[in-house]
């Protein structure tokens, strides 16, 4: 048995020798030339995961998925709001609340 094995994927060229590299992924035997740097989403820019791996067969594309959602900012708070009192509207009552909830008067005192 020879180093390349019985189904050799790494080529052999007296003329011009090449190193030999074994896949991270499949574990055969290629030529370095023949490995590429697998890449993945790190935050929203490419980075290498560090493996090198067969470029026609092994390697993955790095999905869509795997970067993040940007969130736009909140829209700027209206001036002087007036909100919908929707929690009295389903209780029956129709007159706004005469106190924020949380806030004491001199009444709740007494
Ligand atoms: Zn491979």
């Amino acid at each position: 048995m020879t180093i390349l094995g019985s189904n050799p994927r790494a080529r052999v060229n007296v003329n011009a020798p090449e190193a030999f590299a074994i896949c991270d992924r499949c574990g055969f035997l290629r030529n370095l030339s023949d490995l590429a740097a697998q890449q993945q989403y790190r935050g929203d820019a490419l980075m290498p995961t560090g493996y090198l791996v067969c470029h026609d067969t092994c390697l993955d594309v790095p999905h869509q998925f795997n970067r993040p959602i940007f969130l736009p900012p909140d829209p700027q708070p209206v001036p002087n709001p007036r909100p919908n009192f929707w929690a009295q509207e389903t209780a029956g009552t129709s007159a706004p609340p005469q106190t924020l909830p949380g806030v004491q008067t001199a009444e709740d005192s007494d």
